[in-house]
């Protein structure tokens, strides 16, 4: 049996087959990108352009709240470092970045403080468990920086003093009182105000909730 053969004839008109217009067509639509951000980018008018490149370190964008940046120590409302020395944090790191050699205070409400604090920030990981391992909001990473290059293997390891160079007073409490305590008084001094979920990288935005006094009202019976 003879095979047929079905000719088939090119789709489109001669000026599709000459590309030559689809081309000025093409380079037309590059012109006139370049055009409008070429003109916005010299004018300063940046955000009128398709330009999405930031240019680094001269413009920063701004990092998401949870961002884990460079660590810093809190400070309590004297300045003095909040750490208590407790360890739970280079005990936590899977790194073991963090150096703490505590010692004793004169306080006496406060029994432990870091002598010697130190990060290695090229061994870290930026899991942030230090951070989540802290029982009193001492250490954060809420700083939005990266850890800097350095020309020095020693200048990638951060002391205490550096790390309180970016701390702040923190809002919370030792102890468990929560977010709030400054702006309601009469609730922190019954000691009854604990943060809502606990977080500690929101714990300024964290609303209080108050906790019944008293103990629990007698043991819980199962419904039958
Ligand atoms: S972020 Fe992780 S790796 Fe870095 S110091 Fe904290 S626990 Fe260690
Ligand atoms: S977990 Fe907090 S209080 Fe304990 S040693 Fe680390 S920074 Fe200090």
């Amino acid at each position: 049996m003879a095979v047929g053969v079905k000719v088939v004839a090119r789709p489109g008109s001669l000026k599709q087959q000459m590309y030559l217009p689809a081309i000025a067509e093409g380079m037309g639509v590059t012109f006139r990108h370049f055009i409008k951000n070429f003109v916005g980018n010299v004018t300063g008018n940046r955000d009128k352009t398709d330009i999405v490149t930031i240019e680094y370190p001269e413009q920063k964008k701004k990092y998401p709240e949870r961002f884990r940046g460079l660590h810093r120590l809190m400070l309590r409302d004297d300045g003095q470092v909040r750490c208590v020395a407790c360890m739970m944090c280079p005990t936590v790191c899977p790194a073991h970045c963090i150096t703490i050699v505590p010692e004793e205070t004169a306080d006496g409400r406060i029994e432990k403080r870091p002598k010697l604090f130190e990060i290695d920030e090229l061994r870290c990981v930026v899991c942030g468990l230090c951070a989540e391992a802290c029982p009193c909001d001492a250490i954060r990473m809420d700083t939005g920086e990266h850890a800097k290059p350095t020309y020095r293997r020693a200048d990638a390891v951060l002391d205490k003093e550096e790390l309180m160079s970016r701390g702040i007073k923190s809002v919370a409490v030792q102890g468990g009182v929560g977010a709030f305590w400054r702006e309601k008084p009469e609730v922190a001094n019954t000691g009854q105000v604990q943060s809502a979920n606990g977080s500690r990288s929101g714990a300024d935005t964290v609303p209080a909730q108050i906790v019944p006094e008293g103990p629990p009202a007698g043991p819980v019976v199962a419904a039958k």
